[in-house]
């Protein structure tokens, strides 16, 4: 695809801040576990993060593509996006479903960096990736909602003010569909942590910074509802069009990352008298890697240029985060498998980026919900849930 002059220079200077936090920055934040925020507030004073809010709101009114070019360098620098994206993929919801005096109280505020967007509250413990039997509820009760529940994966909720959050408003069983009856509310979290909220954070084989939230009679304001009672996942599905291509560009961040290490490895290491990269049992396997990552990543143009010409690119979305996570994932394999001893030896980086890149083949979703949606929704087949 043809990048316009403006998207070479968005990807050259989310290059140079990158430049900024190299490996030995990431390793130091993965051995403590501790979040990157000085990663994050420089993509926050650079204004990356205000990418997708319109510019009368303080953003810089970008396109989703060019929000795509941003977290992919980010990832093929080396850098982990996965401590700031959901600011990028949850905007949506807020920018389509949002009031205007809702924008007009956060956007400019979000876009400045005083206020943080980087929680989103799905998942819960005993629903799964069944989100229309999630648990957690909000009863109306005068001007307030008295939220009751749990959720859990709920990442960077301790480096945000502000978390999207779903919830039931209506029993399962008094709605007409199943799909209604859920509601989507922007949470001051400032408000209620250690007032009806409280956060745990759980440890996972990479540093994400994720949690489980209670929710015990949090009570919020009722104007913290988004768009209509009732209609929550319809909103959120939309975005999570959004989120799927954003996640998917990082995934070809990532593989673009292992491709060059192990390029450059193949190169470099000399065994038998030769570099490792004049055998082809070498050779193949990253040239294989490239012709997959390249495949995906038309597969991301395409779902994004739709996306922002006002389609509502459900199969495309998914498409691009199946095959690029099994992009990322194969070529993390395939970087570590070049690099020998080496590959698992935390100073070279590739083991911090091989956990990291795991994660994008089960979450926003799995890849078989994913085959499953296609199965369904595109090729006609019995639905089997
Ligand atoms: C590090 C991390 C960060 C996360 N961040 C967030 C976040 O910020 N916000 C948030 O809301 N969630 C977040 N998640 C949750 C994530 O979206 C879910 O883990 C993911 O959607 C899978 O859901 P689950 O874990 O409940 O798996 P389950 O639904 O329990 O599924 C387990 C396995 O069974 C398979 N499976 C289930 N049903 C079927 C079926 N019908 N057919 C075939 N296979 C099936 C799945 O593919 C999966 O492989 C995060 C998760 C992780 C691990």
């Amino acid at each position: 695809m043809q990048e316009t002059d403006e998207q070479i220079e968005i990807r050259r200077a989310v290059r140079a801040l990158c430049d900024n936090f190299p490996g030995e920055y990431w390793r130091a934040k993965d051995r403590e576990r501790v979040y990157p925020a000085e990663f994050v507030d420089a993509l926050t004073d650079a204004g990356f993060l205000a990418a997708l809010i319109p510019e009368e709101l303080g953003g810089s009114g970008l396109s989703l593509q060019d929000a795509c070019i941003i977290m992919e360098e980010i990832q093929a620098a080396g850098c982990n996006g996965a401590a700031a994206h959901a600011q990028m993929y949850v905007m949506n919801t807020l920018l389509r479903y949002g009031s205007d005096s809702q924008k007009a109280a956060y956007l400019p505020q979000i876009a400045a960096g005083e206020l943080r967007l980087q929680a989103f509250g799905v998942s819960e413990p005993t629903s799964g990736t069944d989100t229309l039997s999630l648990r957690t509820f909000a009863r109306r009760d005068g001007e307030e909602y008295v939220v009751n529940g749990q959720k859990i994966w709920t990442s960077r909720a301790e480096h945000s003010d502000l978390m999207l959050l779903l919830a039931r408003t209506s029993p399962r069983e008094q709605v007409a569909s199943k799909t209604e009856g859920l509601s989507i509310f922007l949470v001051d979290m400032r408000k209620v942590l250690g007032n009806g909220m409280a956060i745990k954070p759980i440890r996972t084989m990479m540093n994400h910074s994720t949690t489980e939230i209670f929710f015990d009679e949090m009570r919020i304001p009722a104007n913290s509802l988004i768009g209509e009672e009732g209609q929550g996942f319809r909103y959120i599905l939309s975005g999570m069009n959004a989120e799927r291509v954003l996640i998917a560009a990082e995934c070809v961040g990532d593989a673009k990352w292992f491709i060059d290490r192990a390029t450059e490895y193949a190169k470099a290491r000399e065994v038998f008298g030769n570099p490792i990269g004049k055998n082809q049992g070498v050779q193949f396997p990253i040239a294989r890697c490239y012709a997959q990552m390249r495949a995906a990543e038309l597969m991301v143009h395409f779902a994004a240029q739709q996306y922002d010409t006002g389609g509502n690119p459900g199969a495309e979305a998914n498409m691009a985060k199946m095959l690029a996570s099994e992009a990322s994932w194969a070529a993390a394999d395939m970087c570590v498998q070049t690099h020998g001893g080496f590959g698992f030896a935390e100073e070279y980086d590739v083991e911090r980026k091989f956990r990291e890149a795991r994660l994008y083949t089960v979450a926003p979703i799995s890849t078989n919900l994913i085959l499953s949606y296609l199965a369904e929704h595109v090729l006609g087949l019995p639905r089997s849930y």
